[in-house]
């Protein structure tokens, strides 16, 4: 038997999630957006029924007021732009 090993390709376990899935609170369209990950987004055209969203107070930007995952700044625990 010659042990063939196998070489596995580490899995980044800490990489930053990207997207992020927007609900609507005026209409509760769903929508996954990709995140930009050096600047935060303050404003959001909600596809569905065309709102303006903007952060609620206190929060950094739009993901992490309405989206299921926070910000990519948010996310390496750095405080946000
Ligand atoms: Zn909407």
């Amino acid at each position: 038997m010659s042990g063939g090993e196998q070489r596995k390709w580490a899995v980044m376990t800490d990489q930053i999630e990207a997207n992020s899935t927007i609900t609507c609170p005026e209409c509760g369209h769903v929508e996954t957006e990709t995140m930009p990950t050096n600047a935060c987004q303050w404003f959001y055209d909600c596809k569905g029924c065309g709102v303006l969203l903007k952060p609620k107070q206190g929060d950094c930007c739009v993901y992490c007021s309405y989206g299921d995952v926070a910000c990519p700044p948010i996310q390496e625990g750095k405080a946000c732009c």
